[in-house]
């Protein structure tokens, strides 16, 4: 989902440069490189934005799924 705002280790806040990191890794640039040109030096905030996964497409249809059957319910109430 979201990135968390701080490193659950050290509190660092990391949610602030997590779209500049997406953005140029996305663009095909050494995730290491662009951690250090961030000034991200320690391995648990590093591994934050590493490891970070978008997962809101995935969920997203179970969410549509849900209001699909809250509105059959209730036309059979009807
Ligand atoms: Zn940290």
């Amino acid at each position: 989902m979201l990135i968390p705002v701080r490193c659950f280790t050290c509190g660092n806040l990391i949610a602030d440069i997590f779209e500049e990191y997406q953005n140029k890794t996305n663009a095909g640039e050494d995730p290491a490189k662009v951690l250090d040109s961030l000034g991200i030096e320690r391995y648990c905030c590093r591994r934050m934005l590493l490891t970070a996964v978008e997962t809101i497409q995935q969920v997203i249809p179970f969410y549509e799924a849900i209001q699909r059957r809250k509105q059959e319910v209730q036309s059979e109430l009807e």
